[in-house]
């Protein structure tokens, strides 16, 4: 399908993790209530530079409410928290703006002299050199979600974070998009936080799993796992048409 990324992860061997480095997030009995109800209850966690975190819980745990108070998007929230430099997030919904193109998309909002360039090449990034002209309701879902990707990139982040971006696709786009986001990772070495209701992907992708229950951090395991292996066989990706 057109879902796959062209050239831009290429056959060659994939890269290895990224080092490992400072905290790049970190929060001290963060707490957030709506009104009566506390929704996080003294949040506990620590994201370093280079480390892919995954965060697991139920449906209304709090989890897209805590990325929020991470990205800065929720000032209303007590307990401490310090993010270490950029920060941006990819959510469920790519939130394209419909009446840009996208590669205006990705610019949007960039502070650098040529944005467009920025985008394009974070478009190309992602596999989407041939879609940036496009609007964005012409893309597929599997397109949607890697120009968010691209626009998430362009900002060089220092901590990236991620709700639930894939779980609105398709089983075989899922596998490209895990692949591409591994790569990137390898590459630009962010420290992730992956907010995910699936425990199957947090396990593949990430080092570290945390389980967000009650409005806190309920449990936490490193993961001894390898890798995908379709990160290391690059045909197997290659199921296009
Ligand atoms: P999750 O992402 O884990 O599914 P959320 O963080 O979205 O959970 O929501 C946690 C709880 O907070 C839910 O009960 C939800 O209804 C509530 N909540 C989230 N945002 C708001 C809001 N803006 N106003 C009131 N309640 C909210
Ligand atoms: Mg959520």
């Amino acid at each position: 399908t057109e879902d796959v990324p062209g050239g831009a992860t290429g056959a060659a061997a994939p890269p290895g993790p990224p080092a490992t480095g400072g905290p790049v997030a970190r929060t001290t009995a963060l707490t957030k209530a709506f009104g009566e109800r506390t929704v996080l209850d003294g949040v506990d966690l620590e994201i370093r530079r280079g480390e892919f975190v995954a965060l697991l819980g139920r449906s209304g745990s709090g989890k897209s409410t805590l990325l929020r108070a991470l990205a800065g998007l929720d000032r209303d929230t007590g307990g401490e928290f310090t993010v270490d430099g950029t920060v941006a997030v990819a959510f469920q919904e790519p939130r394209l703006v419909p009446w840009k193109r996208v590669w205006a998309n990705v610019a949007l909002g960039l502070r650098l002299p040529d944005p467009r360039g920025a985008a394009e090449a974070a478009l190309a990034e992602v596999g989407l050199t041939e879609r940036a002209q496009a609007w964005p309701l012409t893309l597929s879902g599997g397109e949607a979600q890697r120009a968010s990707l691209a626009r998430a990139l362009v900002r060089e982040p220092d901590l990236l974070l991620l709700d639930e971006p894939f779980s609105a696709l398709d089983a075989l786009t899922r596998i490209t998009i895990h692949r591409l986001v591994l790569d990137l990772w390898s590459r630009h070495g962010p420290g992730i936080l992956l907010v995910t209701h699936d425990v199957d992907e947090a396990l593949l992708l990430a080092d570290r799993v945390l389980v967000l229950d009650g409005g806190a951090i309920a449990h936490e395991s490193r993961v001894s796992l390898p890798r995908p292996r379709h990160r290391d066989h690059p045909d197997l990706i290659d199921l296009r048409s």
